[in-house]
């Protein structure tokens, strides 16, 4: 372990300049696999979904998925990349347990999208959005690996495991790889672009419907490089590759981790190794992985099983042309329907509450209703509890459900609070814990009259002052209805008494 002491991010960004760039895998939801007809679905019993092809047993012969070679086209037309009107896949070859054939079918220097570019939005240092044109140097298609599974040690990991298993199950589901060129030029502000980057890349690719991008199941990946060279320098440094990283939140971190990490060593004279990184959701840092390989380590070849790839144009522009509304037209589009400024739609964003808004309005709530739990009581514990705002354990249906209950008077907004904190819990939908916890509001104007004669007969000091007229004092009598009611409307109840008092409200 290190006890080096890291300079302060301010400094480091003063004397260097960081140049990132990040490769993102994402798992296509196809219905069969890349080069065979296994099926993909998550979650079945050991290599039970595996055939001599994906197994990678001698004679068997793949056959190009037509699904996932139509959703990576779709997905470089949206990053605004070239189509090859040819390409091919190839053979990279490295020895790994997950691996069954010994080589990965992939694509190395003739991908099917190359040079597009994604514009990102951050907020700028006056507030305003700022817009950063991240440049696409390719998106091809390869096959996943299956997964090794290490067991016998505590921590999962293979150190202190006494066995290894593989599925195989994984192995050959399509997988489309995306990488950026390198994006220089973003200084302090490189770990927010990057994350800013993977945000909008995931909400791109899950607007097209080709793959559930979710980071926490592994079906969006993330590696993300970083280089730092000394301020005003023409030349860029040494990159390092961080793997492991598994949440947006982790893209920034991971970022800024290593951008202090070389900054450290570049100042007490060290050098960047070229390597692979791993990043530890729990430290925040990132530890040595093994030294990069080069493209020659793999002795890349031509698949020769398999055809090359040469889309029909007219297909592609029909592609083109059907393509949804992407992302940033659609965000523009939603801040004039909930009538947001700039600063407020950014609070939105920044919350990643954008499409859980838009879903809780859908099933049946006002906007500001749905952004009021959203960015309110739901941010405030998904930051408490270190997870993205759609992890928090509440759904859009629930919050809309919770909002009409409060809205029909049901719940007032204090035990609506309570409602949702048993929804958090996993307790069920909000009218089934406001039946079971008893939290209705209540509203049986016979039931609140029986209390508010209680009080009164319990106060008879107090209820002789209001009567005098001291009006003010009937708060006393307010606050012990609403304890023995929990929760009955203030308002209803201050009328109720006063009118049993014989005294105008
Ligand atoms: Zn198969």
């Amino acid at each position: 372990m290190s006890t080096t002491v890291l300079p302060s991010y301010d400094d480091v960004v003063e004397r260097y300049a960081p140049v990132i760039g990040l490769e993102t895998h994402v798992e296509l939801g196809t219905k069969t696999k890349m080069f065979c007809g296994c099926p993909t679905d998550f979650g079945g019993e050991p290599n039970t979904r595996v055939c001599p092809v994906c197994l990678g047993l001698p004679g068997s012969l793949p056959v190009a998925n037509k699904a996932a070679i139509e959703a990576t086209i779709r997905i470089g037309l949206a990053l605004n990349c070239s189509i090859a009107p040819w390409s091919r896949f190839a053979r990279k070859n490295y020895f790994y347990p997950d691996m069954p054939k010994n080589y990965q079918i992939s694509q190395y220097d003739e991908p099917l999208c190359v040079d597009g570019w994604l514009d990102v939005e951050i907020v700028g240092e006056d507030g305003q959005p700022e817009l950063f044109r991240v440049g696409i140097e390719r998106v091809h298609l390869e096959e996943d690996t299956g997964k090794t599974l290490h067991v016998g040690g505590a921590t999962g990991r293979i150190h202190g495991a006494t066995e290894s298993l593989v599925d195989y199950n994984r192995a050959g589901i399509p997988l489309v790889e995306i990488v950026t060129k390198p994006i220089p030029g973003t200084g302090a502000k490189a770990p927010i672009v990057a994350r800013a980057y993977v945000t909008e890349l995931r909400d791109v690719v899950r607007s097209l419907g080709v793959s559930d991008v979710r980071m926490e199941e592994g079906s969006l990946r993330c590696d993300v490089n970083t280089s730092l060279s000394p301020a005003g320098s023409a030349e860029w440094g040494t990159r390092t590759e961080t793997k492991n990283v598994n949440s947006l939140r982790s893209v920034e971190r991971a970022v800024r981790s290593e951008m202090l990490r070389q900054a450290a060593v570049l100042d007490t004279g060290g050098r960047i190794v070229q390597e692979t990184r791993h990043f530890h959701e729990d430290t925040g840092d990132t530890t040595s992985g093994r030294s990069k390989e080069t493209a020659t380590d793999y002795r890349y070849f031509p698949e020769p099983d398999l055809v090359p790839l040469a889309p029909d144009p007219a297909w592609v522009a029909d592609l083109k042309a059907a393509l949804p509304e992407l992302p940033r037209l659609h965000r523009r589009r939603l801040q004039q329907d909930w009538g947001l400024n700039d600063h407020d739609m950014q609070s939105v964003l920044n919350a990643g509450a954008v499409e859980l808004i838009e879903q809780t309005v859908a099933a049946g709530t006002t906007p500001a209703g749905a952004r009021k739990w959203w960015l309110g009581e739901l941010s405030r514990r998904a930051n408490e509890a270190g997870v993205e705002l759609s992890a928090v354990g509440a759904t859009p249906a629930q919050v809309a459900e919770l909002q009409k209950l409060v809205d029909a008077g049901k719940l007032n907004d204090k035990l609506a609070r309570t409602v949702l904190e048993g929804v958090v819990a996993g307790e069920g939908s909000p009218s089934e814990i406001m039946a079971a916890r008893g939290l209705e509001v209540v509203s049986d104007t016979g039931a609140l009259t029986t209390a508010v004669d209680e009080a009164i007969t319990a106060n008879p000091d107090i209820a002789a002052k209001v009567r005098d007229g001291k009006v003010a004092a009937a708060g006393a009598l307010v606050g012990a209805v609403m304890k023995s009611t929990r929760g009955a409307d203030a308002k209803t109840v201050r009328s109720l008494i006063l009118s049993r008092l014989g005294v105008e409200g």
